[in-house]
């Protein structure tokens, strides 16, 4: 016949892009209670509590004293690319808040049974809403007047409903799924302090189907780095660190470039300062255990691997047998930096990453050798 031949590409349903891109904002349970608590600082929080039900494969929830949400806002919280923190492109490159991309509620809805806020502003307060949404981020549900003073509270219940498989696995590796939300919640109970401005406290805690509550971690909102580590590892942890502040510069590719009479203009090298804590050569932790690493770039935690690998390097020269403990925050322009590279936020891209890393050893190396005169009387390797 002359019927035309059915198209073989045609566009996904709405429903189903819009949980096929949730899955890849969260990943896991981890990073869905990491990004509860980003919102929570970027609030303005000082007290922050996270607690899981049943290692958070019932629920878990973030209750937090920040701004609240303001009635107008109500209907757009959970909306798919619904922000009050970024307006434009364009801003994206002095972005300093944790959220930018308006896609952690709306993800969230898509992938639980169900989310639930609960907030008031100062003029709510102590009056609180709450809020429910469906699948869609729509809000479907508005409850007046319960209890609640300024802050916001989110649930989240059976994460991954809706995608079987991850619901399978997160509740098959349960407690080491809670193991991994810890570890990243440490680094989280770390940053505060790393920007050295007010502390924040954060609790987190478990609880069990019978109600029994057992407190995981609290910080108690000191804005030291060195008195976060104590609330999380214990006083005897700080005997065997040293504070870590070490400033360089990194010639970026323009500089190269106009060294070499390729282009021409203005150009400047990146300074960048380090700071943190890291362990004395005599005592690193374990036999190579990289666990105990915190990486941040202006305060936000992230994973970059190369940098982990120069530290890694550079501190096995000193100490053959063990790894660090390392906090370590990269202060830098945040012009050169770029946040928006994975939904998940953990990747940052560094610009001239290569130059960064080489001139980052040449700074640990100069840093490690006068401080193991100072600190450690029998060098190891
Ligand atoms: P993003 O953080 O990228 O803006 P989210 O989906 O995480 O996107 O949050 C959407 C919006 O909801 C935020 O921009 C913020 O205005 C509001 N919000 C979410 N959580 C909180 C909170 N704990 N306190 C105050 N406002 C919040
Ligand atoms: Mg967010």
């Amino acid at each position: 016949s002359n019927q035309e031949a059915e198209n073989k590409i045609k566009p996904l349903d709405h429903g189903s892009v819009h949980r096929i891109s949730s899955g890849q904002v969260v990943v896991d349970l981890q990073t869905a209670v990491k990004e509860l608590v980003e919102n929570s600082l970027d609030a303005g929080s000082t007290s922050i509590e996270a607690r899981f039900k049943e290692h958070g494969v019932v629920s878990f929830e973030v209750v937090d004293n920040g701004s609240g949400i303001a009635p107008e806002d109500y209907d757009a919280i959970a909306l798919k690319h619904h922000t009050s923190k970024l307006s434009s492109f364009s801003d994206l490159d002095s972005v300093s808040t944790f959220g930018f991309r308006g896609e952690a509620l709306s993800s969230l809805c898509a992938l639980a049974e169900s989310v639930t806020v609960t907030t008031a502003t100062a003029a709510e307060a102590p009056m609180g809403t709450v809020l429910e949404f469906d699948s869609a981020g729509r809000l479907v549900n508005r409850k007046g007047k319960v209890a609640r003073q300024r802050g916001t509270t989110v649930t989240v219940s059976g994460l991954f409903k809706s995608l079987p498989v991850r619901r399978r696995e997160l509740e098959r590796n349960a407690k080491r799924e809670f193991g991994k939300a810890l570890a990243l919640l440490s680094a989280y109970a770390l940053i505060p302090c790393a920007q050295e401005n007010k502390g924040v406290r954060l609790t987190v805690s478990h609880h069990t189907a019978g109600g029994k509550k057992s407190v995981q971690m609290r910080t108690d909102g000191t804005p030291s780095t060195r008195a976060s580590i104590s609330a999380l590892w214990g006083p005897k942890t700080l005997e065997n660190l040293i504070d870590l502040d070490i400033i360089f510069n990194v010639e970026t590719e323009r500089a190269v470039l106009r060294r070499r009479g390729i282009v021409d203009g203005d150009t400047h090298a990146n300074e960048v300062r380090v700071r943190g804590q890291i362990s004395k050569f005599a005592v690193g932790c374990g036999r190579g255990g990289t666990d105990r690493q915190f990486f941040f770039v202006n305060g936000r935690p992230c994973s970059p691997t190369k940098v982990q690998k120069a530290f890694n390097e550079v501190y096995r020269t000193f100490n053959a047998n063990q790894a660090p403990f390392i906090v370590a925050d990269f202060i830098l322009p945040t012009d050169s930096m770029d946040v928006n590279v994975s939904p998940d936020k953990r990747t940052i891209l560094l610009h001239s990453e290569k130059n960064l890393i080489e001139a980052l050893k040449v700074a640990l190396e100069a840093e490690f050798a006068s401080s193991r005169a100072t600190y450690d009387i029998t060098p190891s390797g």
